[in-house]
């Protein structure tokens, strides 16, 4: 039986998580959940699972409505469970700066993770990598398109690797042009035409933020230079990137857009037990494939993170804390979608550059970010 302790339970892939862990009760039980505040939800897994013995929430005040012992609670909650439980996997699904401690302190602790939180890898690659080295553990790949690219990547040499193809849907407003983004509504951005996420996740979508943070996080998942790393535009998101080898294979995963698939992978790796779909993918019925070159004027933002990338110190923190905050501002309409874009270009030309970063300096770099970002509109 593996342990599961899984932070972000309350959210799109977090209950999805655990979805596939009640699919498979010989394989799987839950050991821990953290959520931000959605206490309702907490209760109703804590229910479900007796297996439960830590419960985080980062909302101090709702700590009372949650029916359990002993709650951690506050900015520590999530570290405060990993260290208070035995597991043998941490699945990190909590969305934003945040879940980067997290995923350190696994790691220390010589615990692999099952990592969503793309921002991990966005803002501390380098601590991540080095951690991974010095502690001998794992990272598996929950994004679809790294679990994608894992999947094909199974049982072949890396130097055999010619590039990867990260497959992009375009998000919401794939058939727009620049200008006809002037004046888009936080509604039709929340509109992702394939797959249901988080507001944050989806938003990205929109500006290709979130494919931009995708390049990062498959340069450091497979250790492969920024030159090596492709995307290309695919509507349909049926195949979720692929490998392309020195003889001109080229390996591709697909299936439905559902991520318990991608899940699931991770949490059995490399076994492929069952797994119940809502709507599993029928390759005799919806099978029309299509596949664009990307377009870099249309999405300055991906060329924008092939860049700060390979700049690596603070310059992920920058493009993720100013992101973060664009994006709240602009749920809440205070800005217009295009501002998102103008705000991350000014935070990073106007943050200084910190070469080998510690988590503290960039802890401070995302307070900055975010500072500079609210002054810049507030
Ligand atoms: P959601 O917004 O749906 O869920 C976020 C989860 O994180 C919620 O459980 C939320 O709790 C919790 N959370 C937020 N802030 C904190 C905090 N400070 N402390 C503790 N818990 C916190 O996001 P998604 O599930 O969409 O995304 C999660 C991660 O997975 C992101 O990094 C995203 O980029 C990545 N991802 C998501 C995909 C998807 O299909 N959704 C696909 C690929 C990657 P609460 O509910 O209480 O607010
Ligand atoms: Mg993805």
């Amino acid at each position: 039986m593996k342990k599961i302790l899984l932070l972000g339970a309350t959210g799109s892939i977090g209950m999805q998580t655990i979805d596939v862990i009640e699919q498979h009760p010989d394989r799987f039980v839950l050991v821990g959940i953290c959520a931000n505040h959605n206490t309702s939800r907490l209760n109703e897994i804590i229910q479900k699972h007796p297996s439960i013995q830590v419960v985080g929430l980062q909302r101090e005040d709702l700590a009372g409505q949650i029916e359990f012992g002993k709650v951690f609670t506050g900015n520590d909650c999530m570290v405060k469970c990993i260290e208070n439980v035995e597991y043998d996997l941490l699945v990190n699904a909590v969305v934003g700066f945040v879940g980067l401690k997290p995923t350190l302190t696994s790691l220390e602790k010589g615990k692999d993770v099952a990592l969503a939180n793309k921002e991990s890898l966005v803002v501390g690659g380098p601590l991540v990598r080095e951690a991974l080295k010095r502690t001998k553990t794992k990272l598996y790949p929950i994004d679809s398109e790294h679990s994608a690219i894992f999947q094909c990547l199974h049982g072949n040499a890396k130097k055999e690797v010619k590039r990867l193809i990260i497959t992009a849907s375009g998000g919401s407003f794939r058939d727009k042009t620049r200008e006809e983004l002037t004046d888009v509504t936080v509604e039709q951005t929340l509109a992702h035409p394939n797959w249901n996420m988080g507001k944050r996740i989806t938003v990205d979508s929109a500006t290709m933020v979130n494919k931009g943070f995708e390049v990062i996080e498959a340069h450091y998942l497979f250790d492969l230079p920024y030159e090596q790393i492709d995307t290309v535009l695919h509507k349909e998101s049926i195949v979720h990137s692929m490998v392309h080898y020195q003889d001109n294979a080229i390996m591709a995963q697909l299936g439905s857009a559902d991520m318990r698939l991608p899940i699931q992978y991770a949490l059995c790796y490399p076994e492929r037990p069952v797994l119940t779909e809502d709507n599993p993918l029928d390759m005799t019925s919806t099978l029309d494939l299509h596949f664009k070159k990307m377009d870099y004027e249309r999405y300055p933002m991906l060329k924008l993170a092939y860049e700060l990338g390979k700049k690596e110190g603070n310059q992920g923190a920058i493009f993720n804390g100013a992101d973060e905050q664009a994006i709240e501002l602009f749920l809440q309409e205070k800005i217009s979608f295009l501002d998102i874009e103008k705000s991350i270009i000014s935070a990073l030309e106007n943050i200084p550059y910190v070469e080998n970063p510690t988590y503290e300096q960039l802890e401070q770099t995302d307070r900055q970010a975010r500072a500079y970002v609210k002054a810049l509109w507030c």
